[in-house]
């Protein structure tokens, strides 16, 4: 199950009419409510999303803190899509990229 199907299953019994389950006797509760909107909340900032880009800097699409260039926002924990490279060098100085490239290649270099 990928976690798109894992967040269309919850909000299917999110968005149900039918809170009961006559078989086993079970009742969605608050609670219930409660620990699936979180799960589903944790699922989708699994899904990478690409970053922001402001005027001069580079933000979490889904709390608009800097990121720099890890793979998960260190505030909020949403994935990030760093597949269009091109696209974040618009704006940086070639220091940053050379930084970047650094880094991407100690990381190859350490897996
Ligand atoms: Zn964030």
């Amino acid at each position: 199950m990928t976690n798109e199907e894992a967040i269309k299953c919850i909000e299917d019994v999110l968005n149900s009419d039918y809170h009961y389950d006559e078989s086993i006797g079970y009742q969605l509760t608050s609670d219930d409510f409660e620990w699936l909107g979180k799960a589903k909340e944790g699922l989708k900032k699994q899904i990478p999303k690409k970053p922001r880009k402001t005027r001069s800097e580079i933000v979490c699409p889904t709390c608009n803190t800097l990121v720099g260039s890890s793979p998960y926002c260190r505030y909020c924990g949403q994935a990030i899509d760093w597949s269009d490279e091109w696209w974040q060098y618009n704006s940086i100085s070639i220091y940053e990229k050379l930084a970047y490239y650094r880094k991407k290649r100690e990381e190859s270099e350490n897996n």
